[in-house]
């Protein structure tokens, strides 16, 4: 079976969903609380958990793109396509009223940091998350599924200076699924 990265296309706007927009990208005032007080990264799950501000608009016309932050976002056409084709191993959290859904991992791909090909640098004593980190876990570093329909998350985090990038492992069959649907914004880049 063939596996891609499902990569996001072009990030043409800026779309915080998290953070304020400002030079040094502070996170809103109500995920304060969330914030590693040692190297300033909130976590980002917890945060969607707790609620994503009402008010966010998300600018973009297209199926599948990044926010400035790094989460993953999904029209509810993309949403509805999978959903149709049982494409499982996402959560889908609504960001306001702007018809666009984060997506959670539900389901994880066990990566072999030894042989993943990733750099890692500086963890971070407190809450155990890297600085930063370059490249991608290579193919033969994960136990991806057999099962086609499943959507899987590296379960070793891609870090940025200020936020963790969620990327996700697809199979051919949702990339099928963007093509026959018209599905816009993603690239499949091979595992
Ligand atoms: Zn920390």
């Amino acid at each position: 079976m063939e596996f891609y990265y499902i990569l996001s296309r072009e990030v043409k706007y800026n779309n915080w969903i998290l953070n304020l927009e400002h030079p040094k990208r502070r996170v809103m005032p109500e995920y304060a609380h969330l914030v590693c007080d040692r190297c300033g990264k909130v976590d980002e799950v917890a945060a969607i958990r707790s609620g994503i501000r009402a008010d966010i608009r998300i600018r973009g016309s297209v199926d599948f793109l990044r926010s400035s932050e790094g989460l993953t976002l999904f029209s509810e056409r993309a949403r509805e396509s999978l959903k149709t084709k049982q494409i499982a191993g996402l959560e889908f959290i609504a960001v306001g009223t702007s018809g666009y859904y984060v997506a959670l991992p539900k389901r994880f791909a066990t990566v072999n940091v030894a042989v993943s090909t990733m750099k890692f640098q500086r963890k971070c004593q407190k809450c155990s998350r890297f600085r930063e980190t370059t490249g991608f876990p290579s193919r033969d570093s994960m136990k991806l599924p057999r099962n086609p329909r499943l959507i899987v998350a590296p379960d070793v985090f891609l870090e940025r200076y200020y936020s963790r990038t969620f990327v996700y492992v697809v199979s051919s069959l949702v990339q099928d699924v963007f093509a026959t649907n018209g599905l816009t914004g993603a690239i499949f880049d091979e595992v």
